[in-house]
């Protein structure tokens, strides 16, 4: 059956992506590997001469692994294009994907001026964790063009996109998006604009339960992701994929739900208040539950905690 929407997604040809750093620099690599030219922004050029050099390791990654010709490096490089200058950058994209800091004035701002740079229909989507959709679209004239698109990270690995409707997103903007994602070989999930909305509301818990656990000393570090790993097939344990998405970035989001919610069950615990507080962040840090200094292939736990 003809689809406009499907339609509409092949004349989408240039996708413009703010903030160049973990999750930014993934969403071009993976647009651009999928033949759509990327406006990569960022405040300024040795952040995204950064990301360009990250993207350039990981697709030489992709080549050694044969997931990708080696030919096929440059044409993916070569459809990527650095802004310092937000509206050079966004003036005639047709979508533009926000993945700067996670704090909400930010984000304000940059959608404020999305609103004023880019054409009348472009579709403005958020990679945030945490912060509403409807929030944003209301420093918009646009809320029906407004959404979220919440990757996950590494970028270019991970198959999902949660895929989050604002209170006034149209039917159009989320088939849109929807149909996008599965062009760029992702599995897009639609959800409804709730705090953490589901990734975040079921994981958050979880890790927190097991920071908890911890501080209770109910177990030990090793011994709390062993259960998890081996008792729930989880691939990683609680504790070290807490370390991976940094605990200052958990901490935010479980704050984001305790106040969303007003509800005490999300209440972060004390124990990675202090973490975070201390600067024990986890993998970017050098140390959190496990120790990073000797680098993340093996898991040694922190001297704190051993
Ligand atoms: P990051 O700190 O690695 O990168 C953020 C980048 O945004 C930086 O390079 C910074 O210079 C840039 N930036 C800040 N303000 C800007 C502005 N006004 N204009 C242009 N660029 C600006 O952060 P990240 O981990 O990539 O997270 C980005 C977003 O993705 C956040 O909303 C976060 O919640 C979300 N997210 C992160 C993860 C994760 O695992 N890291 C997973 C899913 C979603």
């Amino acid at each position: 059956m003809f689809d406009p929407w499907i339609l509409k997604n092949i004349y989408m040809k240039l996708i413009a992506v703010i903030g160049s750093g973990t999750m930014g620099n993934g969403i071009a690599h993976t647009f651009a590997q999928a033949g759509y030219r990327v406006n990569l922004i960022d405040l300024n050029q040795e952040r995204l001469n950064a990301a360009l050099l990250t993207i350039e390791k990981n697709l030489d990654r992709q080549i050694s692994k044969g997931l990708i010709l080696a030919d096929q490096k440059s044409d993916v490089l070569q459809n990527i294009q650095s802004f310092t200058q937000l509206n050079e950058g966004v003036s005639d994209a047709e979508l533009v994907i926000e993945a700067a800091t996670e704090d909400v004035a930010i984000k304000l701002k940059i959608f404020e001026d999305l609103d004023k740079f880019c054409k009348a229909d472009t579709i403005l989507a958020s990679n945030t964790s945490s912060i509403s959709i409807t929030k944003i679209a209301g420093v918009t004239r646009r809320p029906d063009k407004i959404i979220g698109m919440h990757f996950m990270n590494p970028v270019p690995v991970m198959k999902l996109v949660e895929v989050i409707r604002g209170f006034s997103t149209s039917d159009e903007t989320t088939k849109t998006i929807m149909n996008l994602s599965a062009q760029i070989n992702k599995v897009p999930v639609e959800v409804h604009d709730y705090p953490g909305f589901v990734a975040n509301r079921i994981l958050m818990p979880m890790i927190n339960e097991a920071i908890q656990c911890l501080h209770e000393s109910v177990a030990g570090v090793h011994e709390i992701d062993t259960v998890m790993k081996l008792g729930m097939s989880h691939p990683m344990g609680p504790l070290q994929l807490a370390d991976f998405i940094g605990l200052d970035v958990c901490l935010a989001i479980l704050n984001v739900l305790y106040q969303g919610f007003g509800n005490p069950k999300y209440a972060p615990s004390p124990l990675l208040v202090n973490m975070v507080a201390s600067g024990q962040l986890g993998v970017k840090s050098g140390s959190g539950f496990y120790d990073y200094t000797g680098g993340t292939k093996e898991l040694v736990v922190s001297k704190r905690w051993g």
